[in-house]
């Protein structure tokens, strides 16, 4: 039986965008993992916790579509939309990640 995985389609993406004082400042854009992967863009976290995320970019034919999953445990177990939370019956609260990534 297959393992039951974290799936995540969407994330959010570092990007720099300019200030209105001059130069360049980061943000994060909620974004489609596939859309970041024609992007380029190369600084993942989780949208919903801010949690580091592991990146899945398989193209290969009956594999499931580019995605990320939590790195952290802890994030999953807390995060909004983390597998574990959703799993959880003991009725926590979900919360940011504790190790967020800026
Ligand atoms: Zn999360």
């Amino acid at each position: 039986m297959a393992v039951e995985r974290e799936k995540f389609y969407e994330c959010e993406v570092k990007r720099k965008r300019v200030r209105a004082t001059g130069g360049y400042e980061p943000f994060w854009k909620v974004k489609l993992i596939a859309e970041a992967l024609v992007d380029n863009d190369t600084e993942f976290r989780c949208k919903d916790c801010g949690g580091a995320v592991k990146l899945f970019r398989r193209h290969t034919e009956g594999a499931p579509p580019p995605h990320i999953e939590h790195k952290l445990k802890s994030d999953s177990e807390y995060c909004l939309s983390g597998m574990y939370f959703l799993k959880a019956t003991d009725g926590r609260e979900s919360r940011m990640s504790q190790t967020p990534v800026r």
